[in-house]
């Protein structure tokens, strides 16, 4: 059984260039696409992994500081004589190795992964010894996609294919049967200790610039992500996919991605009825907004605070 002390959540990042996806408020998409495939391929290794037998404790989605520099983990798991670091790539192709370099069959050279998970061990190791930890670090580059092929690559690399899966999970669990894997209170005080380091990420960072009126008004489909919603009676359905939603529910969904995208913008009923594409009466929009937010003065300057929801993934 493992024991997951910190979920991965979708990042918020990724989360808020979907909205501006759907809203055309995205030029170019490769930052999206990627983060998005990354993040599938993460889902697909969790979901893996929690068929494992054994005692584990695992920590997902670490971003940690040591010596001034950052380093991020994909997965990080804590057995009863090592630690597991865990680097998941979704990649999809052809690639080969060219004397240490990595190149796609079309020649192009992409960022050496091996190099990257080598680093983030070190700086892991440094980090752990700074906590009083010693126990050995075993790092995987982990390639979870069956469509993936690495040509001229040494078998002695750390690195598992779709194809070897199985196998390593039978390593694995080798590894933990033979020092009767029992896990004590120092594991899991270590993994507290790491979930307590983790830092969070500006979702806004890294972002493109967008303005609001730039942004295509209306609501997005829950079902297809397409903006062909009508109002019908207490619904909302989509005539492009034919997904049907409760008006209220809808709402609470694009008042939310307005007060995401436009974390500074006073949310009034005015705003959303704007910013859904005026499909549902202001009259609506008031009752949803009184429910559901707070609201802060009177008349005219009133305004509805909106909680942050989801948009970073919460330390534990
Ligand atoms: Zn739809």
């Amino acid at each position: 059984m493992s024991l997951v002390m910190k979920e991965r959540t979708e990042p918020g990042e990724l989360k808020l260039l979907k909205m501006l996806r759907d809203r055309g408020g995205l030029l170019d998409e490769s930052r999206y696409w990627n983060l998005e495939k990354g993040y599938q391929g993460e889902v697909l290794f969790d979901k893996w992994f929690s068929g494992l037998d054994g005692e584990w404790i695992v920590v997902n989605d670490l971003l940690l500081e040591h010596a001034g520099s950052l380093f991020q983990i994909d997965s990080l798991v804590i057995g009863e004589n090592r630690v597991y670091l865990f680097e998941v790539k979704n990649f999809e192709g052809d690639y080969y190795l060219d004397d240490g370099r990595w190149l796609s069959i079309s020649k192009k050279e992409i960022n050496n992964p091996l190099l990257q998970m080598q680093r983030c061990e070190m700086a892991l190791r440094q980090l752990l010894k700074s906590l009083g930890y010693q126990s050995p670090i075993e790092s995987s580059l982990i390639f979870i996609n069956p469509e993936f092929t690495l040509y001229n690559c040494s078998p002695h690399l750390p690195i598992v294919f779709s194809s070897q899966m199985n196998r390593f999970s039978n390593k694995l669990l080798r590894q933990s049967s033979s020092s009767a894997g029992r896990l004590h209170e120092r594991h899991s005080r270590l993994a507290e200790k790491l979930c307590e380091l983790h830092l969070e990420k500006s979702p806004y960072e890294r972002l493109p610039e967008y303005r609001y009126e730039e942004l295509r008004k209306g609501i997005v489909c829950a079902g297809c992500g397409g903006m062909g919603v009508h109002h019908h009676y207490r619904m909302v359905k989509c005539e492009m996919c034919g997904y049907k939603e409760s008006v209220d529910k809808a709402l609470i969904r694009s008042i939310d991605e307005c007060s995401s995208l436009f974390p500074q913008m006073k949310i009034t009923t005015k705003i959303i009825h704007e910013w859904i594409g005026q499909i549902i009466s202001k009259k609506v929009i008031q009752r949803i907004l009184h429910i559901n937010f707070k609201l802060i003065g009177h008349g005219k300057s009133a305004i509805y605070v909106i909680e942050k929801r989801g948009l970073t993934s919460s330390n534990r």
